[in-house]
C-alpha cells in the first residue's frame, strides 16, 4: 500500500512504472516535469520520497536521450532533494539502496526503491520500515539516479563496482597486459557485442573507453582470426552514432589521457556504474582538489562525447591499421585456424 495523503499518488505511479528508455517524449516529458516539480517545490519535506521514487522509476528516460527540459528539471530536483535529506543524522549503518547498487543491470534500476510503500519485496523483505523510509535512504536513491543521468557529477557515493564487472576488468586486464587467461579471441569479440542498444552515458563512455584498452592487442599479430578485429570495427562504429552532440565545455588539457592501456581497461568497465565510479575517483583520488592554476584533468571528461569521438577515431584508426595488416599477413580471408 502506497503511504501517502496525496490522492493523485495512485494514478502517477503506474504511470511513472511504464516510462522506458523507449518512451515517446509526449508520454515522459509531462510525467518528469510534474514528478520533478513536486520534488523542488518541498524537497527536504515528509513526502519527497515518493517524487524522488517517480524519478528513480523513469531515470531509463532520464539516461537515454532525454528532452533537455526534462534532464535539467530533473536533475535540479534531485540535486535539491540530495542537499536537504542528506546530511541527516541517523542511526542507521547502512541502507537499503547500497544493496540495489550491485544489481544495476546496465545502470538502470528496474526494480522497486520500497519508497511508495516503505516495504521491500524479497529478498530484503526484512528490511525494516524505517530504514526504507530514513532520509539517508531517499537522498541515496537520488544521489544514485543523479550520477546515473549527469555521471561524475555526485559525490559521496558508496564505492563498489558490480561483481561482474570487477570479473571482466580481470579478464580484459590479461589481455591488455598480453597475458590472456581464456581466449582473447572470444572475450574481444564478447566485449565487442556487449553495448546496448540505448546506453546510459555511463555505459556508452565505459564501452568505448574498453574498446580503446583493447584494441593494440586486437590489432597486433597476436589475433589469428579476423573476426576479431570485424567485430571491434563494427561495435565501435555503431557506438559512435550514440554519441550525443552536447558541446565539450572543458579547457585544454581536461581530457583524459588514454595512454595506459591497463589504466584505461579499468577505468572503462568502473565508469559503467555509480559505485564503479565513485570507486575509481576514490582509488584515483579525482576527488581530491588540484593546486590551482595547475592543467589538470577533468573527471566529468571521460563522457565528454567530444572526448569519446577522438578515442574513437583512435580506437578505428588502430583497428583499421591492424586490419591491413592481418589481410597482408593472411590474404583477405575469413579466418586462419584460430
Ligand atoms: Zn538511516
Ligand atoms: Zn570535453
Amino acid at each position: 500500500m502506497i503511504i501517502t495523503t496525496d490522492p493523485d499518488v495512485s494514478r502517477l505511479a503506474p504511470a511513472w512504472e511504464r516510462i522506458r528508455d523507449t518512451s515517446p517524449a509526449d508520454e515522459a516529458v509531462p510525467l518528469v516535469l510534474d514528478c520533478a516539480r513536486r520534488l523542488l517545490a518541498d524537497p527536504g519535506g515528509e513526502e519527497a520520497r515518493i517524487w524522488v521514487s517517480g524519478l528513480v522509476a523513469m531515470s531509463g528516460y532520464l539516461a537515454w536521450r532525454p528532452e533537455p527540459e526534462a534532464e535539467r528539471a530533473a536533475l535540479e530536483a534531485l540535486r535539491a532533494a540530495v542537499e536537504a535529506l542528506g546530511g541527516r543524522p541517523c542511526p542507521h549503518d547502512g541502507h537499503p539502496y547500497e544493496a540495489g547498487m550491485g544489481s544495476l543491470e546496465d545502470e538502470v534500476w528496474n526494480g522497486d526503491t520500497g519508497l511508495l510503500t516503505g516495504t521491500l519485496a524479497a529478498p530484503d523483505a526484512d528490511v525494516e520500515t524505517e530504514r526504507v523510509l530514513c532520509p539517508a535512504n531517499v537522498a541515496g536513491w537520488a544521489r544514485l539516479a543523479t550520477d546515473v543521468i549527469a555521471p561524475l557529477t555526485v559525490r559521496r557515493i558508496p564505492v563498489g563496482a558490480p561483481e561482474s564487472h570487477h570479473d571482466c576488468i580481470s579478464v580484459l586486464s590479461g589481455i591488455v597486459n598480453d597475458y590472456p587467461y581464456g581466449d582473447p579471441h572470444e572475450d574481444l569479440k564478447h566485449e565487442a557485442a556487449s553495448l546496448p542498444a540505448r546506453p546510459t552515458r555511463g555505459v556508452l563512455a565505459g564501452y568505448l573507453v574498453t574498446m580503446n584498452a583493447t584494441c593494440w592487442y586486437a590489432a597486433s599479430e597476436r589475433i589469428t582470426d579476423r573476426s576479431v578485429l570485424d567485430a571491434m570495427i563494427k561495435g565501435v562504429e555503431e557506438a559512435v552514432l550514440l554519441l550525443e552532440d552536447r558541446p565539450c565545455a572543458h579547457a585544454p588539457g581536461e581530457h583524459p589521457d588514454t595512454g595506459d592501456p591497463d589504466y584505461a581497461n579499468q577505468v572503462g568497465y568502473f565508469l559503467r556504474s555509480p559505485g564503479g565510479r565513485a570507486e575509481i575517483a576514490e582509488y584515483y583520488g579525482w576527488d581530491e582538489e588540484d593546486d590551482p592554476g595547475e592543467e589538470s584533468e577533468a573527471p566529468d571528461a571521460w563522457v565528454c562525447p567530444a572526448f569519446l569521438r577522438d578515442v574513437a577515431e583512435e580506437t578505428l584508426g588502430e583497428l583499421a591499421s591492424g586490419l591491413r595488416s592481418f589481410e597482408a599477413a593472411h590474404g583477405d580471408g575469413a579466418a586462419t585456424g584460430a
